[in-house]
């Protein structure tokens, strides 16, 4: 077997790890930030149905353009958007990368205030994209100073302000946004993966109007409950979607893809019922990690990240053994936790209490 070194593969993914977090069956799985309850029923009967229908017609090409898709979404959106303003692909990774595609590239730069989602720089990465990390304020706010010194220095060609940030959970204000936005002549992305969770702050979508370089990326892999469908989509100018429909690969969206996150998107009520109870759990599992002397770090979304452990390491692998997955991100004391069901949060609860205070393990 030959080495990856044997390869003349491009200089810049040379010493580049892949996206990795552990896939393990594990009763218990909080480290990618999914939505652990079950579907709804009437949504899965009439899906089932939808993907009958589609299967029947899978001889032929998908609709290239998926315009009951994008309708459907731009009536989930809402502030008055059109099909010809939303934009879909195989998860909001795809939608990202297709961004970079357009509008990144060799000579071009795409900057983030981290720590933030891994796959930012991968995603620059695999577009020959230089990628900036900004740190963030010691609290991980990013403020509009912060946004605004940022770009003057580093004068990047795209910014993506993870709004609330992952891994940290983070909310982001739209004056943030706004103050990015108004700072350079570039793209500005606010990924929104888990707006849904966040009731403090108003989605940039509202800022769309009149913004043509301001794209508004979200997901269904978190709050509805459907990450292995593989849907992410935006809102933004039409220009930009025409600007995507360069990049795209023809009918990269396929049939199946459609009927099933069409009819979720109708199901939007059913499918997003379990939010308030995500975001309790969420609750609770702070209020009994701070209580153990945790440090719970103020959350907009699904998860936590909460610091006060002496060796990350060590808290995955004990938690892991008791088959509980969360996530080691390498942040000094930190590990981030999904809230899921009332048992699985019960779960993570006794065994970090088991730990001791915090500072034990
Ligand atoms: C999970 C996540 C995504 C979504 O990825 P998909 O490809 O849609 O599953 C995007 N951005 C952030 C910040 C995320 O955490």
């Amino acid at each position: 077997m030959a080495e990856l070194s044997d390869l003349p593969l491009r200089d810049n993914l040379v010493g580049k790890t892949p996206y990795g977090a552990p896939q393990a069956a594990v009763p218990v799985s909080l480290n990618v930030n999914e939505n652990t309850h079950p579907l709804p029923e009437a949504f899965i009967a009439e899906a089932t149905e939808a993907l009958a229908a589609a299967l029947r017609n899978v001889n032929r090409y998908p609709d290239r353009e998926f315009m009951g898709l994008r309708e459907a979404l731009a009536g989930y959106l809402g502030h008055g958007l059109t099909p010809e303003r939303v934009w879909a692909a195989n998860g909001s990774n795809e939608v990202l990368q297709q961004i970079l595609q357009a509008f990144g590239g060799p000579g071009r730069t795409l900057m983030s205030f981290t720590p933030t989602y891994s796959m930012y720089p991968l995603l620059a990465d695999g577009t020959d994209t230089g990628y900036i990390g900004v740190p963030r304020n010691e609290d991980y706010t990013v403020t509009p100073e912060l946004v605004v010194s940022a770009i003057a220095e580093h004068k990047p060609d795209i910014v993506v302000l993870c709004a609330p940030n992952n891994p940290t959970g983070t909310p982001m204000s739209l004056e943030t946004i706004l103050a990015a936005y108004e700072a350079f002549d570039g793209i500005l992305i606010a990924d929104e993966a888990y707006k849904e969770f966040d009731t403090e702050n108003e989605t940039a979508i509202a800022l769309l109007d009149g913004r043509h370089r301001l794209i508004v990326s979200r997901t269904m892999s978190k709050a509805f409950a459907f990450a292995g469908v593989r849907l992410g989509y935006l809102a933004a100018d039409s220009a930009v979607v025409d600007a995507l429909r360069l990049v795209r690969l023809p009918y990269h969206l396929s049939g199946l893809t459609q009927a099933a996150a069409t009819t979720a998107v109708k199901h939007a009520d059913a499918m997003l019922a379990t939010v308030d109870e995500i975001r309790a759990q969420r609750d609770r599992l702070a209020a009994a990690l701070t209580s153990l002397g945790y440090v719970v770090h103020d959350s907009g979304s699904n998860f936590l990240l909460v610091g006060g452990f002496a060796n990350p390491v060590e808290v995955f692998e004990r938690l892991r053994a008791q088959g509980i997955l969360v996530r080691d991100l390498n942040i000094a004391g930190h590990v981030r936790i999904t809230a899921g069901t009332a048992e699985e949060t019960s779960a993570v609860i006794a065994a970090i209490t088991e730990f001791g205070p915090a500072g034990t393990v």
